[in-house]
């Protein structure tokens, strides 16, 4: 039986309260319709600040709204916490399992689907113990354990040779996410650790920065990606290009030199993943109940309407929907959102969708290298240096959920910044393997 009676107005149901999910909640807000919006989690995470989450400089509410606040005035809006596990194209009712395992059903008119991205591990899920990735707050809070474990061990040490792994930092993957954390280890050991720890130097902390391609950040142009490297270096992270991470353990991490297959080991006590994202477990689940094939990614194919073909009733968007190699930014899940949202609007007030195909207007990428220095990249315009830092600080106020959480990001940014201390580096002893799969 479905868990919510129908109020008789045409229901949609938005997996997922990321960018893509809310923004098509937020676009139904004057449509004559009943909104149920699901999440595994409670907020809307603002992933581009993840990294700072995990290094003591933002603390985890900073960058997370509660979805249920941010859909508060809208009355036709309803939040649910519970992981979607399936769904029945035929009958039109999605399961949804809670915390403690039980299920209940959903039925809808419409669906919108924006379940985003995993870690992707290629295969070798047992990394995961020694190397969390950076999707969630989970693995932000996770990662800021291991980071402020490492250097509060290595204090207690006696020896230098014993310390030394304790000091040694390896990040898997130089895109975005990797560059920003990797730049962010160092600077925390260089600025705001340096005075407080008296037995070791913070400042001798090793940061490798392991890399498959040739260039760091090959998503920008190259000599934007060449500026970053030239920053990397300056700031003492060490870059190692061309390898991939072929084994983790607690105590060491192994690369292969991608053409010569020569085998590296370097004794390190925190590695971290950025390397690869895959859709999460949902969505094979879904490309199943719609009989159409994952691709890249796991990702599933959309027409120009952004509905599965076959199902005109299923959106997909965001990061895990696969359309003219559109990249998996923040600004492609909430346009799409957006056009799906405005998709159903127009088939409940008109009879039948507007017509017009998505159009993705691109805004452009930033990535934050260290203080001062950023990359903008938007069609013709590209920055670094200083302007690019201050557009990537405009830009993430911007779009970061909440007045509060915008005041507040910007003044612990100031604080920073003048006193270089990082406050937020309170630990908690969770465990990120069941964090990574609470509902079973
Ligand atoms: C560290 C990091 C840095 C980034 N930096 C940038 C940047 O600088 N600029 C930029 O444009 N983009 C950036 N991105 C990418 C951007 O965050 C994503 O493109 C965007 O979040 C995708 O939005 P989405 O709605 O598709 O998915 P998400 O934002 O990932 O949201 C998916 C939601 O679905 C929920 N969910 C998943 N499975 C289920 C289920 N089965 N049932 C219910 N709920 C479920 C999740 O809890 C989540 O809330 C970054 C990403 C990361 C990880």
């Amino acid at each position: 039986m479905s868990m919510y009676i129908s109020n008789g107005k045409p229901r949609v149901v938005i997996v997922g309260g990321g960018f893509g999910g809310l923004y098509a909640a937020k676009r139904l807000k004057k449509a004559d319709v009943e909104v149920i919006l699901i999440d595994r989690g409670t907020s809307h995470v603002f992933q581009p600040l993840l990294y700072q989450c995990a290094t003591g400089l933002l603390s985890e509410g900073q960058i997370a709204s509660p979805l249920r606040h941010l859909l508060e005035d809208q009355k036709n809006a309803n939040v649910v916490l519970g992981e979607a596990k399936s769904v029945d194209a035929e009958a039109k009712v999605l399961t949804a399992s809670r915390f403690d395992g039980s299920t209940f059903d959903l039925s809808y008119d419409y669906l919108i689907v924006a379940a985003g991205m995993r870690q992707s591990y290629h295969g070798q899920e047992d990394f995961i113990k020694w190397a969390p990735g950076m999707k969630t707050l989970d693995d932000a809070l996770a990662i800021r354990r291991s980071l402020v474990a490492a250097f509060e061990m290595a204090e207690s040490l006696p020896t230098a040779e014993e310390r030394r792994p304790w000091l040694t930092f390896a990040v898997a993957g130089g895109g975005p996410t990797g560059v920003e954390i990797a730049g962010q280890i160092r600077e925390l050991a260089m600025h705001a650790l340096t005075n407080e720890f008296r037995a070791i130097d913070p400042e001798e902390a090793r940061v490798l920065l392991f890399h498959g391609d040739d260039r760091v950040l090959p998503s920008f142009s190259r000599a934007l990606s060449a500026s970053a490297g030239r920053t990397l270096e300056k700031i003492g992270v060490e870059t190692h290009l061309g390898v991939h991470v072929t084994d983790v353990s607690e105590t060491e991490v192994e690369t292969t030199d991608k053409k010569t297959k020569e085998k590296r080991r370097y004794e390190t006590r925190t590695i971290l993943w950025t390397a690869g994202v895959e859709a999460v477990p949902f969505v094979e689940a879904l490309a199943g109940a719609l009989g159409v094939k994952q691709v890249g990614g796991g990702r599933i194919e959309v027409g120009r309407d952004l509905t599965v073909p076959g199902h005109p009733d299923v959106w997909v968007v965001g990061d895990i929907m696969s359309l003219d190699k559109l990249p998996g930014v923040a600004e492609v899940a909430m346009q799409g959102g957006r056009y799906a949202g405005n998709q159903i609007a127009a088939i409940v007030e008109n009879g039948g969708p507007n017509g017009k195909p998505f159009k993705y207007r691109d805004l452009g990428t930033a990535a934050y290298i260290s203080r001062r220095h950023a990359l903008l990249q938007a069609g013709p315009i590209r920055m670094s240096g200083f302007l690019g830092w201050v557009s990537w600080g405009v830009i993430h106020i911007a779009f970061l959920a909440g007045f509060r959480n915008r005041v507040s990001t910007a003044l612990n940014w100031g604080v920073t910044l003048a006193s270089k201390t990082r406050r937020e580096r309170a630990i908690t002893y969770g465990d990120p393997e069941t964090a990574r799969q609470p509902y079973n």
